[in-house]
């Protein structure tokens, strides 16, 4: 059995149909990980599943959890959970053509997972290439984090 990861999705508005197609392209690896979407895209995300799934009655489960929709707190949720080690991967399909009203969240988020070395995808390429990846199924593959000890301990007085 393939090993189970904690895959978080996110797409802005312009983007949720790409991610839909995604998902429906992608449902059958996806059902074996614990799935985390901020708000809006969880409604999709869980709607393209459970169409997939009606499909194949076998494969009937999945796992999802659902956090406040991005501009009202959700990607601030995702960063927690990435700062407190709970997110294995990032599908974050952001609108390179649009102004978000809650810009700065995005940018933060994307700055955690960066920080905390989360594998990220921020496109449908990336996506298919991180889905593929022979890594999400390894189980002895831990990504790297970086000691900030130094910098916690720093002197400032
Ligand atoms: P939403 O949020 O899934 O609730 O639309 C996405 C986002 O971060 O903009």
């Amino acid at each position: 059995m393939d090993k189970r990861l904690t895959v978080a999705l996110v797409a802005h508005d312009n983007m949720k149909h790409d991610l839909a197609e995604w998902v429906a392209w992608n449902w059958e690896k996806l059902l074996s990980h614990r799935l985390v979407c901020t708000g809006t895209t969880g409604r999709i995300v869980a709607e393209t599943l459970m169409e997939r799934r009606s499909k194949d009655a076998a494969n009937s489960r999945f796992d999802i959890t659902m956090l406040k929709s991005g501009p009202l707190g959700g990607d601030q949720q995702l960063g927690a959970m990435i700062a407190n080690g709970d997110i294995d991967m990032l599908i974050f399909f952001w609108d390179p053509m649009s102004a978000q009203p809650h810009d700065v969240d995005v940018k933060a988020l994307l700055r955690v997972a960066t920080l905390y070395n989360v594998p990220t995808a921020i496109n449908r390429s990336s996506a298919d290439f991180l889905i593929s990846s022979p890594l999400m199924a390894h189980e002895e593959y831990t990504p790297v984090l970086k000691d900030y000890t130094s910098y916690i301990e720093r002197s400032l007085k």
